[in-house]
Protein backbone atom coordinates (compact mmCIF):
# COMPACT_ATOMS: atom_id res chain seq x y z
CA UNK A 1 0.00 0.00 0.00
CA UNK A 2 2.13 3.05 -1.14
CA UNK A 3 -1.24 5.28 -2.87
CA UNK A 4 -1.69 8.47 -1.61
CA UNK A 5 -5.11 9.79 -1.01
CA UNK A 6 -7.15 12.60 0.42
CA UNK A 7 -6.17 10.76 4.16
CA UNK A 8 -2.74 11.57 3.84
CA UNK A 9 -3.53 15.62 2.97
CA UNK A 10 -1.24 17.05 5.24
CA UNK A 11 -3.49 20.09 4.99
CA UNK A 12 -6.21 18.43 6.59
CA UNK A 13 -7.30 19.49 10.04
CA UNK A 14 -9.59 18.02 12.63
CA UNK A 15 -12.26 19.67 15.40
CA UNK A 16 -10.44 17.53 18.02
CA UNK A 17 -7.91 20.23 18.93
CA UNK A 18 -5.28 18.13 20.16
CA UNK A 19 -4.88 16.64 17.07
CA UNK A 20 -3.76 19.54 15.18
CA UNK A 21 -0.42 20.45 17.95
CA UNK A 22 2.63 20.15 16.26
CA UNK A 23 4.51 16.65 17.18
CA UNK A 24 1.69 15.31 18.80
CA UNK A 25 1.71 11.38 17.25
CA UNK A 26 -1.97 11.10 17.00
CA UNK A 27 -3.13 14.09 14.16
CA UNK A 28 -5.98 13.10 11.71
CA UNK A 29 -3.42 12.02 8.95
CA UNK A 30 -2.55 8.79 11.13
CA UNK A 31 -5.87 7.04 12.84
CA UNK A 32 -3.89 3.99 14.61
CA UNK A 33 -6.12 0.97 15.63
CA UNK A 34 -5.98 -0.34 19.29
CA UNK A 35 -8.20 -2.29 21.95
CA UNK A 36 -9.21 -0.54 24.95
CA UNK A 37 -11.43 0.29 27.82
CA UNK A 38 -12.01 2.81 30.54
CA UNK A 39 -9.48 2.49 33.30
CA UNK A 40 -9.93 0.37 36.06
CA UNK A 41 -13.60 -0.30 34.55
CA UNK A 42 -15.04 -3.96 33.86
CA UNK A 43 -16.28 -2.76 30.36
CA UNK A 44 -15.98 -4.88 27.37
CA UNK A 45 -12.47 -4.24 25.49
CA UNK A 46 -13.55 -2.74 21.89
CA UNK A 47 -11.73 -1.37 19.22
CA UNK A 48 -10.54 2.48 19.10
CA UNK A 49 -8.99 4.97 16.91
CA UNK A 50 -6.84 7.16 18.41
CA UNK A 51 -6.82 11.38 17.40
CA UNK A 52 -4.91 13.41 19.60
CA UNK A 53 -5.14 13.17 22.82
CA UNK A 54 -8.67 11.25 22.34
CA UNK A 55 -9.82 7.52 21.44
CA UNK A 56 -12.43 6.86 18.97
CA UNK A 57 -14.81 4.54 20.54
CA UNK A 58 -15.48 2.29 17.90
CA UNK A 59 -18.30 0.32 19.10
CA UNK A 60 -20.72 3.46 20.32
CA UNK A 61 -19.77 4.81 16.66
CA UNK A 62 -20.81 1.94 14.99
CA UNK A 63 -24.09 2.12 17.01
CA UNK A 64 -25.06 5.86 15.62
CA UNK A 65 -26.38 4.92 11.91
CA UNK A 66 -23.28 6.98 10.30
CA UNK A 67 -21.74 4.06 8.58
CA UNK A 68 -23.62 1.75 5.80
CA UNK A 69 -21.98 -1.73 3.61
CA UNK A 70 -18.58 -2.72 3.60
CA UNK A 71 -17.76 0.67 5.93
CA UNK A 72 -20.42 -0.44 8.90
CA UNK A 73 -19.55 -4.07 8.87
CA UNK A 74 -15.67 -3.24 9.34
CA UNK A 75 -16.74 -0.55 11.87
CA UNK A 76 -18.93 -3.96 13.37
CA UNK A 77 -15.85 -6.48 13.17
CA UNK A 78 -13.13 -3.51 14.79
CA UNK A 79 -15.91 -3.17 17.93
CA UNK A 80 -14.83 -6.33 19.15
CA UNK A 81 -12.17 -7.27 22.34
CA UNK A 82 -9.81 -8.49 19.38
CA UNK A 83 -8.92 -7.14 15.86
CA UNK A 84 -8.39 -10.39 14.69
CA UNK A 85 -12.02 -9.99 12.44
CA UNK A 86 -11.21 -6.74 10.99
CA UNK A 87 -7.78 -7.94 10.61
CA UNK A 88 -9.12 -10.74 8.49
CA UNK A 89 -11.06 -8.19 6.41
CA UNK A 90 -8.60 -7.22 4.20
CA UNK A 91 -7.50 -3.60 2.69
CA UNK A 92 -10.40 -2.62 1.62
CA UNK A 93 -12.74 -2.45 4.56
CA UNK A 94 -9.80 -1.26 6.00
CA UNK A 95 -9.27 1.53 4.14
CA UNK A 96 -13.11 2.06 3.76
CA UNK A 97 -13.66 2.45 7.59
CA UNK A 98 -10.06 4.93 7.66
CA UNK A 99 -11.61 7.20 4.41
CA UNK A 100 -15.26 7.53 7.01
CA UNK A 101 -13.21 8.16 10.04
CA UNK A 102 -10.93 10.42 8.41
CA UNK A 103 -14.22 12.29 7.08
CA UNK A 104 -15.68 12.40 10.17
CA UNK A 105 -13.19 13.91 12.08
CA UNK A 106 -12.18 16.54 9.79
CA UNK A 107 -12.95 20.51 10.50
CA UNK A 108 -15.89 20.83 8.75
CA UNK A 109 -17.38 17.40 9.52
CA UNK A 110 -21.25 17.33 9.84
CA UNK A 111 -21.56 14.77 12.60
CA UNK A 112 -19.27 16.48 15.03
CA UNK A 113 -21.85 16.17 17.46
CA UNK A 114 -22.64 12.81 17.58
CA UNK A 115 -19.34 11.57 17.16
CA UNK A 116 -17.83 13.80 19.88
CA UNK A 117 -20.32 10.99 21.81
CA UNK A 118 -18.40 8.86 21.13
CA UNK A 119 -14.90 10.45 22.30
CA UNK A 120 -12.69 9.19 25.80
CA UNK A 121 -9.63 10.99 27.25
CA UNK A 122 -6.44 8.36 26.08
CA UNK A 123 -5.78 9.35 29.93
CA UNK A 124 -8.90 7.66 31.09
CA UNK A 125 -8.35 4.46 29.26
CA UNK A 126 -6.63 1.00 29.54
CA UNK A 127 -5.70 -1.19 26.85
CA UNK A 128 -5.82 -5.02 25.73
CA UNK A 129 -3.40 -6.73 23.34
CA UNK A 130 -4.85 -5.86 19.83
CA UNK A 131 -4.97 -9.29 18.59
CA UNK A 132 -5.25 -12.73 19.82
CA UNK A 133 -1.55 -13.34 18.25
CA UNK A 134 -1.87 -17.05 17.09
CA UNK A 135 2.28 -17.00 16.21
CA UNK A 136 4.62 -14.58 16.84
CA UNK A 137 7.64 -14.77 14.32
CA UNK A 138 11.36 -12.97 15.02
CA UNK A 139 13.63 -11.76 12.25
CA UNK A 140 16.61 -10.50 12.23
CA UNK A 141 16.44 -7.82 9.24
CA UNK A 142 19.71 -5.09 10.20
CA UNK A 143 22.92 -6.54 8.80
CA UNK A 144 24.53 -3.65 11.59
CA UNK A 145 22.89 -5.92 14.31
CA UNK A 146 23.82 -9.13 12.90
CA UNK A 147 27.33 -8.42 12.39
CA UNK A 148 28.01 -6.37 15.78
CA UNK A 149 26.77 -9.69 17.87
CA UNK A 150 27.80 -12.11 15.45
CA UNK A 151 31.64 -10.72 16.38
CA UNK A 152 30.48 -10.84 19.90
CA UNK A 153 29.48 -14.33 19.62
CA UNK A 154 31.95 -15.64 17.03
CA UNK A 155 34.45 -13.18 16.44
CA UNK A 156 36.74 -14.98 13.53
CA UNK A 157 33.13 -14.87 11.70
CA UNK A 158 30.81 -12.86 12.62
CA UNK A 159 27.93 -12.65 9.95
CA UNK A 160 27.43 -15.91 8.80
CA UNK A 161 27.19 -16.60 4.68
CA UNK A 162 23.98 -17.46 4.92
CA UNK A 163 22.87 -13.99 5.91
CA UNK A 164 22.70 -12.08 2.90
CA UNK A 165 20.45 -14.55 0.81
CA UNK A 166 18.14 -15.57 3.69
CA UNK A 167 15.74 -13.31 5.73
CA UNK A 168 16.87 -14.96 8.88
CA UNK A 169 14.09 -15.67 11.37
CA UNK A 170 12.80 -17.68 14.15
CA UNK A 171 9.48 -18.81 15.86
CA UNK A 172 9.13 -17.00 18.93
CA UNK A 173 6.86 -16.95 22.14
CA UNK A 174 2.75 -15.72 21.49
CA UNK A 175 1.73 -16.05 24.77
CA UNK A 176 4.48 -13.82 26.73
CA UNK A 177 3.53 -11.02 24.25
CA UNK A 178 2.87 -8.35 26.60
CA UNK A 179 1.48 -4.72 26.43
CA UNK A 180 3.75 -1.60 26.90
CA UNK A 181 3.10 -0.76 30.48
CA UNK A 182 3.88 -4.11 31.67
CA UNK A 183 7.17 -5.21 33.96
CA UNK A 184 9.15 -7.18 33.05
CA UNK A 185 10.25 -9.71 35.29
CA UNK A 186 14.08 -10.74 34.93
CA UNK A 187 14.18 -14.50 34.15
CA UNK A 188 16.53 -16.92 35.54
CA UNK A 189 18.16 -19.51 33.06
CA UNK A 190 20.89 -21.56 33.02
CA UNK A 191 23.75 -19.41 32.85
CA UNK A 192 27.71 -20.82 32.15
CA UNK A 193 30.37 -17.94 32.23
CA UNK A 194 33.68 -18.03 30.54
CA UNK A 195 35.80 -20.36 31.96
CA UNK A 196 33.10 -22.25 34.58
CA UNK A 197 33.58 -25.67 34.42
CA UNK A 198 29.25 -26.78 34.59
CA UNK A 199 26.17 -24.52 34.02
CA UNK A 200 24.16 -22.85 36.94
CA UNK A 201 20.38 -22.16 37.33
CA UNK A 202 20.93 -18.47 38.53
CA UNK A 203 18.66 -15.14 37.28
CA UNK A 204 20.18 -13.43 34.15
CA UNK A 205 23.12 -10.66 35.36
CA UNK A 206 22.99 -9.72 31.10
CA UNK A 207 19.64 -8.49 30.65
CA UNK A 208 18.58 -6.60 27.37
CA UNK A 209 16.33 -5.00 25.09
CA UNK A 210 16.06 -4.93 21.40
CA UNK A 211 14.46 -2.00 19.83
CA UNK A 212 12.34 -3.79 16.77
CA UNK A 213 9.15 -2.78 14.71
CA UNK A 214 6.31 -5.34 14.86
CA UNK A 215 4.24 -5.97 12.31
CA UNK A 216 0.95 -7.45 12.44
CA UNK A 217 -0.42 -9.95 9.75
CA UNK A 218 -4.21 -9.00 8.42
CA UNK A 219 -5.26 -11.21 5.55
CA UNK A 220 -3.60 -14.62 5.89
CA UNK A 221 -3.04 -17.58 2.95
CA UNK A 222 -3.90 -20.75 2.99
CA UNK A 223 -1.45 -23.81 3.97
CA UNK A 224 0.51 -25.39 0.82
CA UNK A 225 -0.06 -21.56 -1.33
CA UNK A 226 3.00 -18.66 -0.83
CA UNK A 227 2.06 -15.24 -1.15
CA UNK A 228 4.25 -13.22 -4.10
CA UNK A 229 6.44 -10.35 -3.15
CA UNK A 230 3.97 -8.29 -5.35
CA UNK A 231 1.03 -9.34 -3.11
CA UNK A 232 2.74 -9.53 0.05
CA UNK A 233 1.66 -5.60 1.65
CA UNK A 234 -1.45 -6.09 0.81
CA UNK A 235 -1.59 -8.97 3.68
CA UNK A 236 -0.28 -6.68 6.09
CA UNK A 237 -2.68 -4.67 8.29
CA UNK A 238 0.04 -2.45 9.82
CA UNK A 239 2.64 -2.05 12.61
CA UNK A 240 4.06 -1.29 16.30
CA UNK A 241 6.74 -0.76 18.73
CA UNK A 242 7.83 -4.39 19.89
CA UNK A 243 10.80 -4.78 22.49
CA UNK A 244 11.95 -7.86 22.53
CA UNK A 245 13.54 -8.65 25.84
CA UNK A 246 16.92 -10.89 25.92
CA UNK A 247 18.56 -12.35 28.34
CA UNK A 248 22.50 -12.77 26.66
CA UNK A 249 23.83 -14.83 29.11
CA UNK A 250 21.02 -17.23 28.56
CA UNK A 251 20.89 -16.84 25.10
CA UNK A 252 25.33 -17.41 24.57
CA UNK A 253 25.13 -20.61 26.37
CA UNK A 254 21.58 -22.11 24.53
CA UNK A 255 21.82 -20.54 21.72
CA UNK A 256 23.33 -23.57 19.04
CA UNK A 257 22.43 -24.53 17.30
CA UNK A 258 18.35 -24.03 16.88
CA UNK A 259 18.57 -20.18 17.60
CA UNK A 260 16.90 -18.27 20.87
CA UNK A 261 14.73 -20.55 23.08
CA UNK A 262 14.60 -19.17 26.68
CA UNK A 263 16.67 -16.33 26.45
CA UNK A 264 13.67 -14.61 24.71
CA UNK A 265 10.37 -15.63 25.53
CA UNK A 266 9.69 -14.71 29.12
CA UNK A 267 8.44 -11.28 27.71
CA UNK A 268 7.99 -9.36 24.70
CA UNK A 269 6.97 -6.08 24.67
CA UNK A 270 4.31 -4.32 22.06
CA UNK A 271 2.79 -0.77 21.63
CA UNK A 272 -1.33 -0.37 21.97
CA UNK A 273 -1.26 1.35 18.88
CA UNK A 274 -1.04 -0.49 15.38
CA UNK A 275 -0.28 1.74 12.62
CA UNK A 276 -2.14 0.74 9.12
CA UNK A 277 0.07 0.44 6.34
CA UNK A 278 -1.65 2.66 4.28
CA UNK A 279 -0.86 5.57 7.12
CA UNK A 280 2.68 5.15 6.44
CA UNK A 281 2.24 5.29 2.45
CA UNK A 282 3.73 8.97 2.38
CA UNK A 283 7.16 7.99 4.59
CA UNK A 284 8.06 4.56 1.72
CA UNK A 285 11.42 4.89 0.22
CA UNK A 286 13.48 2.74 -2.18
CA UNK A 287 14.80 -0.76 -1.15
CA UNK A 288 18.07 -0.73 -2.69
CA UNK A 289 21.46 -3.70 -2.50
CA UNK A 290 24.58 -2.39 -3.01
CA UNK A 291 26.02 -3.29 -5.89
CA UNK A 292 28.72 -5.20 -4.43
CA UNK A 293 26.41 -6.92 -2.40
CA UNK A 294 24.52 -10.32 -3.20
CA UNK A 295 20.65 -9.25 -5.15
CA UNK A 296 17.78 -10.98 -3.79
CA UNK A 297 16.82 -14.21 -5.17
CA UNK A 298 13.59 -13.34 -7.96
CA UNK A 299 11.14 -14.21 -5.73
CA UNK A 300 12.30 -11.68 -3.31
CA UNK A 301 12.83 -8.99 -5.60
CA UNK A 302 10.10 -7.26 -7.48
CA UNK A 303 10.20 -3.55 -9.52
CA UNK A 304 7.63 -2.24 -6.63
CA UNK A 305 9.89 -3.34 -3.78
CA UNK A 306 12.84 -1.78 -5.03
CA UNK A 307 10.78 1.04 -5.76
CA UNK A 308 9.22 1.84 -2.46
CA UNK A 309 10.17 -1.54 -0.77
CA UNK A 310 11.54 0.69 2.53
CA UNK A 311 10.10 3.16 4.86
CA UNK A 312 11.34 5.71 6.68
CA UNK A 313 10.40 5.05 10.36
CA UNK A 314 12.45 6.84 13.24
CA UNK A 315 13.18 5.31 16.05
CA UNK A 316 14.43 5.84 19.51
CA UNK A 317 15.17 4.23 23.04
CA UNK A 318 15.22 6.02 26.06
CA UNK A 319 16.71 4.84 29.31
CA UNK A 320 15.42 5.81 33.23
CA UNK A 321 17.43 4.69 35.70
CA UNK A 322 15.72 4.21 39.44
CA UNK A 323 17.76 7.27 40.70
CA UNK A 324 16.58 9.22 37.40
CA UNK A 325 13.05 9.20 37.92
CA UNK A 326 13.46 9.84 41.39
CA UNK A 327 15.61 13.10 40.46
CA UNK A 328 12.16 13.52 38.06
CA UNK A 329 15.16 13.35 35.25
CA UNK A 330 13.41 12.58 31.97
CA UNK A 331 14.84 9.32 30.03
CA UNK A 332 18.61 9.83 28.05
CA UNK A 333 18.65 8.85 24.74
CA UNK A 334 21.47 5.98 24.64
CA UNK A 335 20.01 5.29 20.41
CA UNK A 336 18.13 6.69 17.27
CA UNK A 337 17.82 5.37 14.38
CA UNK A 338 15.93 4.57 11.51
CA UNK A 339 13.68 1.03 9.76
CA UNK A 340 15.43 2.41 6.55
CA UNK A 341 18.62 0.56 6.97
CA UNK A 342 17.09 -2.93 7.47
CA UNK A 343 18.38 -5.28 5.00
CA UNK A 344 15.53 -7.12 4.26
CA UNK A 345 11.73 -5.37 3.26
CA UNK A 346 8.41 -5.98 5.18
CA UNK A 347 7.55 -7.48 2.04
CA UNK A 348 10.55 -9.87 1.40
CA UNK A 349 9.79 -11.00 4.80
CA UNK A 350 6.06 -11.87 4.26
CA UNK A 351 7.26 -13.85 1.03
CA UNK A 352 9.82 -15.68 2.05
CA UNK A 353 7.90 -16.38 5.45
CA UNK A 354 5.40 -18.45 3.01
CA UNK A 355 7.34 -19.77 0.28
CA UNK A 356 7.50 -23.10 1.48
CA UNK A 357 3.50 -23.10 2.06
CA UNK A 358 3.55 -22.06 5.85
CA UNK A 359 0.52 -20.00 6.65
CA UNK A 360 0.24 -16.98 8.23
CA UNK A 361 -3.12 -15.69 9.75
CA UNK A 362 -5.13 -12.83 11.01
CA UNK A 363 -3.08 -11.09 14.30
CA UNK A 364 -0.41 -13.33 13.64
CA UNK A 365 2.94 -10.79 14.81
CA UNK A 366 6.63 -11.11 13.13
CA UNK A 367 9.27 -8.63 15.12
CA UNK A 368 11.49 -7.08 12.17
CA UNK A 369 14.49 -7.59 14.59
CA UNK A 370 16.63 -5.43 16.26
CA UNK A 371 16.62 -2.00 14.30
CA UNK A 372 20.54 -1.19 14.51
CA UNK A 373 21.76 1.52 11.68
CA UNK A 374 25.04 1.86 10.66
CA UNK A 375 26.46 4.42 13.03
CA UNK A 376 27.39 4.19 16.70
CA UNK A 377 24.25 6.08 18.21
CA UNK A 378 21.97 3.62 16.30
CA UNK A 379 23.16 0.74 18.03
CA UNK A 380 19.57 -0.68 19.26
CA UNK A 381 20.26 -2.76 22.16
CA UNK A 382 23.11 -2.80 25.33
CA UNK A 383 24.88 -6.24 23.73
CA UNK A 384 26.19 -3.38 20.65
CA UNK A 385 25.91 -0.41 22.87
CA UNK A 386 28.18 -1.83 25.41
CA UNK A 387 30.15 -4.16 23.09
CA UNK A 388 29.49 -7.47 24.73
CA UNK A 389 29.52 -5.21 28.47
CA UNK A 390 33.42 -4.32 28.00
CA UNK A 391 32.07 -0.47 27.88
CA UNK A 392 29.82 0.49 30.30
CA UNK A 393 27.82 2.99 28.96
CA UNK A 394 27.92 6.75 31.33
CA UNK A 395 24.32 8.21 31.88
CA UNK A 396 24.28 12.12 32.19
CA UNK A 397 23.79 11.87 36.21
CA UNK A 398 27.40 9.79 36.61
CA UNK A 399 25.69 6.31 36.50
CA UNK A 400 27.19 3.55 34.51
CA UNK A 401 25.02 0.30 32.58
CA UNK A 402 26.43 -2.41 30.81
CA UNK A 403 23.11 -4.30 31.09
CA UNK A 404 19.81 -3.62 32.59
CA UNK A 405 19.38 -3.48 36.15
CA UNK A 406 16.28 -3.77 38.36
CA UNK A 407 14.12 -0.69 38.35
CA UNK A 408 15.60 0.19 35.00
CA UNK A 409 12.85 2.30 32.65
CA UNK A 410 13.01 1.39 28.70
CA UNK A 411 10.92 3.52 26.37
CA UNK A 412 10.85 3.41 22.68
CA UNK A 413 9.28 5.54 20.56
CA UNK A 414 8.71 5.72 16.95
CA UNK A 415 7.49 8.48 13.74
CA UNK A 416 7.66 9.52 11.01
CA UNK A 417 8.20 13.21 9.16
CA UNK A 418 8.66 14.37 5.81
CA UNK A 419 9.05 17.37 4.40
CA UNK A 420 5.29 16.67 2.10
CA UNK A 421 3.26 15.07 4.75
CA UNK A 422 1.81 15.25 8.03
CA UNK A 423 3.98 14.07 10.93
CA UNK A 424 2.64 10.83 12.67
CA UNK A 425 3.75 8.78 15.60
CA UNK A 426 3.21 5.44 17.09
CA UNK A 427 3.01 6.27 20.71
CA UNK A 428 5.48 4.38 22.95
CA UNK A 429 6.55 1.25 24.46
CA UNK A 430 7.33 1.06 27.98
CA UNK A 431 9.03 -1.77 30.25
CA UNK A 432 10.34 -1.56 33.90
CA UNK A 433 12.87 -4.50 34.93
CA UNK A 434 12.27 -5.81 38.52
CA UNK A 435 13.58 -9.23 40.53
CA UNK A 436 11.14 -11.18 42.00
CA1 LIG B 1 14.94 -9.98 18.30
Amino acid sequence: MTALNETHDPKLISWVASANLPGNDFPIQNLPFAVFRRKGSDEAFRGGVAIGDQVLDLATLSSKNLFAGETQQAALAASGSTLNDFMAMGQSAWSSLRLALSRLLREDAKQQAITAQCLLDMEDVEYALPAHIGDYTDFYTSIYHATNVGKLFRPDNPLLPNYRWVPIGYHGRASSVILSGDDIQRPQGQLMPPGAERPTLAPSKRLDFELELGIFVGTGNSLGTAIPIDQAEQHVFGMCLLNDWSARDIQGWEYQPLGPFLSKSFATSISPWIVTLEALAPYRLPFTRDADEPQPLPYLDSEHNRAAGAFDIQLKITLATPSMREAELPGHTICQTSYRHAYWTLAQLITHHTVNGCNLQAGDLLGSGTLSGPEPHQLAAMLEITQGGKQPLTLPNGEQRTFLEDGDQVTLRGWCATKDAARIGFGECIGTVFSR
